[in-house]
């Protein structure tokens, strides 16, 4: 028997989906299976716990999903849960399915959700923090942030080539949202010789200054990292700038875009997933409530909804200075 009288859970997947939440919702899954307590999967995030869309699951059905991007759940953004109306039928489903908490594996949006949900009443809620981003306080990493990385990494080291071969600039964006995680350390580990992120004001004039040393010190093709989110301009407003400046580069932009966002999710991703699936269903049944559940420095830790939603994750300003030395 579970403790705390546990006996029912659901699990959503919300918001953006993220290499890795398969992995993570096989680990609730399985782990509930374990410890005897009776699982739902909810389809289509909080859109299906509306309208009920929500299947038993069991160990098998978490079968050959550990590897899979994406999500078998498949995500979604429900206008209708923004609304009073709409979480009381959400909380009508959970009544007749006799649901004690909701495992909600997704970003701080879906976390915000799920709070609201349980003020207003009184389901019990966990947070499992799914995006690429990495912009959730309360944990190390995120669930799929590797896997964007890496797959952002593989594409710069692509886009590199042709750059070299050809002497070019490349201006490239990667995702983040509002966080310059992927930028920073896609942009280290591809030897970049500009990392534009929101976190750091930067200006042009140094931008033009660091290709000035780059050409002083015989670079002939270079690489800018540009973060989603990046204030000083939209990616192709910054290479305008730039050719304005330097009328002889040759120039080019890439938007990596979604790719980042898909495929098999890495190692690092898997066992961060199951860890935080299991953290899970054993932090409901030790008494968590209203709190997303978390590794840092390889443990299990849980944080209180509102800080993982309100907080956030300093970057390394250190990794900064770093790129900055290396780059030349
Ligand atoms: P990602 O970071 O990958 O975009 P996310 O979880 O932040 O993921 P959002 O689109 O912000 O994604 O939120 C997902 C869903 O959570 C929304 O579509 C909505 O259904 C619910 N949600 C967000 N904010 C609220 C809120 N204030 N009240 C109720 N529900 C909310």
């Amino acid at each position: 028997m579970s403790e705390n009288n546990i006996k029912s859970i659901a699990v959503l997947t919300s918001g953006g989906d993220a290499p890795g939440m398969n992995a993570a919702l096989r680990a609730v899954v399985r782990t509930a299976n374990h410890y005897k307590i009776d699982c739902y999967g909810i389809r289509e995030g909080y859109n299906g716990l509306i309208a009920g869309d929500i299947i038993k699951m069991g160990p098998r059905s978490v079968k050959n999903i550990i590897n899979q991007g994406g999500t078998i759940l498949k995500s979604a953004r429900s206008k209708e849960f923004m609304t009073p109306e709409g979480r009381k039928k959400a909380y009508d489903q959970c009544v007749k399915l006799g649901v004690d908490a909701i495992v909600c594996i997704g970003g701080d949006g879906s976390f915000t959700g799920a709070k609201v949900f349980n003020e207003e009443h009184g389901i019990k809620v966990i947070g499992v923090p799914g995006t690429i981003d990495n912009d959730i306080f309360g944990t190390d990493k995120t669930i799929g942030y590797d896997t964007a990385l890496n797959t952002a990494m593989d594409s710069i080291d692509k886009i590199r080539d042709t750059a070299t071969s050809h002497n070019r600039v490349f201006f490239v964006e990667v995702m983040g949202r509002d966080a310059g995680f992927i930028a920073l350390n896609s942009g280290i580990a591809t030897g970049a010789l500009d990392i534009l992120i929101p976190e750091r004001k930067d200006s042009l004039e140094d931008l033009f200054n660091t290709f000035r040393t780059a050409e002083k010190v015989g670079k002939s093709s270079s690489i800018v990292v540009v973060a989603e989110g990046e204030e000083l301009g939209n990616i192709y407003d910054l290479a305008k700038a730039t050719k304005g400046e330097f009328p002889n580069y040759d120039i080019r932009v890439t938007i990596l875009g979604h790719i980042q966002r898909g495929g098999s999710p890495s190692c690092a991703d898997r066992v961060l997933a199951s860890h935080l699936g299991y953290g899970a269903v054993i932090g409901l049944m030790e008494g968590q409530n209203k709190v997303m559940v978390g590794m840092q420095s390889n443990k299990i830790v849980y944080t209180p909804i509102e800080e993982a939603i309100k907080k956030h994750n300093e970057i390394d300003k250190d990794l900064l200075k770093i790129a900055e030395i290396l780059a030349m």
